[in-house]
């Protein structure tokens, strides 16, 4: 991703969040708006994927438990693969054993595939359980270094504390954190909003 998408990337999930957190407070009670706490600041922390190298440091270093970091597939980028580098490890597996059979790249199996073209051979659309990836970035690694280069990390906003000094980006050994400004984007529904979408039966 150019460092000019980065940014816009960011910005635009930003918006989302910034949205997102609107309605959580109209919606929502108090006591259930933890999850919107970085609201509000004019910048934000994100990940420059031109620099992440997919360490892992993202799962282990954020101050959140899990980390406010997530894996998201670029539907534009993804070939929608028989067999995803990113999904599964055993790649001459054949396609009506995958799901059931296929050793699985996540540790806690937040890589989804889904038949959308219909037969075994058909194309498949990949995305990522949000509730159980905790950014280990195993999943980013394997598309980066062997598949499209489609899944990438963000800090998302609605889950990311916003403090003032990134526990991340102090470990970051590749200073691939950076502290952008937020834009206000009101229109966009991005890919983790398609993911989360996806998990839950929605047309998107
Ligand atoms: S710590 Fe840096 S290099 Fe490692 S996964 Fe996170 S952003 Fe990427
Ligand atoms: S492998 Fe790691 S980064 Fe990828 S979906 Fe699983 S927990 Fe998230
Ligand atoms: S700013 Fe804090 S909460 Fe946000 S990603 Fe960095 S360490 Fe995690």
């Amino acid at each position: 991703m150019e460092r000019r998408n980065f940014l816009r990337v960011g910005g635009q999930l930003t918006g989302a969040a910034l949205l997102a957190t609107a309605a959580a407070r109209i919606f929502s009670p108090p006591n259930e708006d933890a999850e919107f706490i970085a609201q509000g600041r004019r910048f934000c922390w994100q990940i420059d994927p031109e620099k992440c190298r997919y360490c892992g440091i993202c799962e282990t270093a954020c101050v959140r438990k899990p980390s406010a970091v997530k894996a998201l597939n670029d539907q534009k980028k993804c070939s929608n693969c028989v067999v995803c580098y990113g999904h599964i490890t055993d790649t001459h597996i054949e396609s009506e054993k995958i799901d059931r059979e296929g050793t699985r790249v996540c540790p806690y199996n937040a890589v989804l595939r889904k038949n959308f073209s219909g037969g075994a051979d058909g194309m498949f659309l990949y995305s990522h359980d949000q509730s159980n990836c905790v950014g280990c970035a195993k999943c980013v690694k394997r598309c980066n270094e062997r598949g499209t280069q489609s899944m990438f990390l963000v800090i998302r906003p609605d889950l990311c504390l916003g403090c003032n000094e990134c526990a991340i980006a102090v470990a970051c050994p590749h200073n691939a954190i950076e502290r952008i400004p937020r834009e206000p984007v009101d229109d966009y529904h991005g890919d983790y909003r398609f993911d989360t979408a996806y998990i839950n039966g929605e047309d998107v």
